[in-house]
């Protein structure tokens, strides 16, 4: 599979290329250049393979020559026997809806369903490369915690986790700190999330420096991790369908990257009828979805800070997808964005995005009563994030299977949880030692020298 940036569609590249470098040289992202669809026939032949089996199926064909069928194949079963669930995910029912349960990885999150892979992908290329190289990534939270656990003690690469100090919650920040490992550094920067993307954004387009320390990029727009996400459309459907009801998700959404996994394992034939894109109180997306006013505003805090986002990373590809990979039209919808903080979606545009998606907004107190009815009702405990997603199903009305996205365990964020209906969420054992562990972490301004320098002195 041949891919292009959204920003020129004329240079190819291979999977290689946009594994590694993650951002495209002129700042675009990657997608395919063109995507095989599965037929009805091909996917009754998905239907009853267990989780790691489908993702081997799915993925074989985005990495090329990457690595051969055989590799790919070992590497899948190592990064998925690391989690607590034989087929990685969980799908349980919470009163009318079922509730996909995708934090039973290493670091309680989502993250790690993709970031293991790359982890393990990395492993692989370096050995075979004999190749140094350091990856910096930008966090709110979970991102970060995952792709340490991913790349921590591997051998030729060092990992730069920013996150923005004191808007995580402390597990959060426990579970990226707490490690011994010499490769591993975290940097708080004075700052919000959007600092901390600017920045590592900032880093990667100056090539003299990405250059000079083999810069490599595992952020939400790495185009292996939406591969990965995928997988668990596919593996879900195929539980759920019945082949009467229509199937929808609710996917709690901050960066746009979750979601396009969806609407990826959409356009390559999976016949999921809707998309909730399901945003806290930083909304930009569903101002975007409901009326075209992609507008930024100011990042506020909130109870579910892995979605505190304004600037939804991923949104390019969508809006290379609408305007039918034209990259200069791309090009003057991103410089719109940059430099006037809005894009207004056409009318015409808006239509073809709501084929797809629709949207829901939950505020504070929408959230904590989410998580007390479900607590009340259903004897169930879910985090923030996810209670977004339920709670958005209540918001946007549709027929069918109704499948929400339950991308933290609760224990991740137990003010929250104790706020919402006063019990502890907690740690499973395996993480309770974190705790009173010693955490190792610099704080730094909110400064692109100061952090370059910081990362230069360490590789
Ligand atoms: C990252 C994250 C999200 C948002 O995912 P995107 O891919 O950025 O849309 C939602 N919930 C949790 C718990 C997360 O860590």
């Amino acid at each position: 599979m041949d891919y292009i940036s959204t920003r020129n569609s004329s240079n190819s590249f291979k999977f290689e290329d946009v594994f590694i470098k993650g951002l495209a040289d002129d700042g675009g992202l990657f997608v395919p250049k063109s995507l095989h669809k599965y037929s009805q026939k091909d996917l009754v032949e998905f239907k009853n393979l267990e989780y790691k089996e489908l993702a081997k199926k799915i993925i074989n064909p985005f990495i090329g020559d990457f690595m051969s069928k055989h590799d790919l194949s070992k590497i899948i079963d190592k990064s998925y026997s690391v989690f607590r669930k034989k087929n990685v995910v969980e799908i349980v029912k919470i009163g009318d809806r079922s509730v996909l349960e995708l934090f039973h990885g290493p670091t309680l999150a989502f993250k790690d369903v993709a970031m293991q892979l790359l982890g393990n992908f990395y492993e692989y290329y370096l050995n075979n490369e004999n190749k140094k190289i350091n990856i910096v990534v930008a966090t709110s939270g979970d991102t970060g915690a995952a792709a340490i656990d991913a790349i921590k003690g591997k051998k030729n690469v060092n990992i730069f986790v920013l996150h923005p100090n004191n808007r995580i919650s402390s597990v959060q920040r426990r579970l990226m700190t707490t490690g011994k490992e010499k490769n591993v550094f975290n940097i708080a920067v004075e700052g919000s999330f959007d600092d901390c993307q600017n920045l590592v954004k900032e880093m990667f387009t100056d090539k003299i420096f990405a250059n000079e320390i083999k810069m490599s990029g595992v952020n939400s727009i790495n185009w292996a991790r939406i591969i990965a996400q995928s997988i668990y459309y596919f593996y879900t459907y195929f539980l759920i369908e019945d082949n009467k009801e229509p199937i929808n998700f609710s996917v709690p959404t901050g960066n746009f990257g979750d979601v396009y996994a969806g609407y990826l394992a959409k356009k390559i034939g999976l016949p999921i009828n809707k998309f909730v894109v399901a945003t806290n109180q930083n909304d930009i997306l569903h101002r975007a979805i409901t009326n075209g006013a992609y507008n930024v505003e100011n990042v506020a805090e909130t109870i579910s800070p892995s979605m505190d986002i304004q600037i939804a990373s991923n949104f390019e590809r969508l809006i290379f997808d609408l305007n039918e990979h034209n990259d200069k039209k791309t090009i003057d919808v991103m410089k719109s964005i940059k430099e006037r903080g809005k894009y207004a979606i056409q009318k015409e545009n808006l239509d073809k995005i709501n084929v797809d998606f629709l949207s829901a907004r939950m505020d504070e107190n929408e959230i904590l009563s989410t998580i007390k009815n479900v607590y009340e009702k259903f004897d169930k405990v879910l985090d923030p994030h996810s209670a977004i997603g339920y709670g958005a199903f209540d918001k946007v009305k549709l027929k069918g299977n109704n499948i929400v996205l339950a991308t933290a365990h609760p224990s991740k964020f137990p003010d929250a949880i104790e706020k919402a209906i006063n019990i502890k969420a907690e740690l499973p054992d395996e993480l309770t030692f974190i705790l009173d562990e010693k955490e190792n972490y610099d704080i730094i301004d909110n400064n692109l020298n100061k952090i370059k320098k910081y990362i230069k002195e360490r590789t």
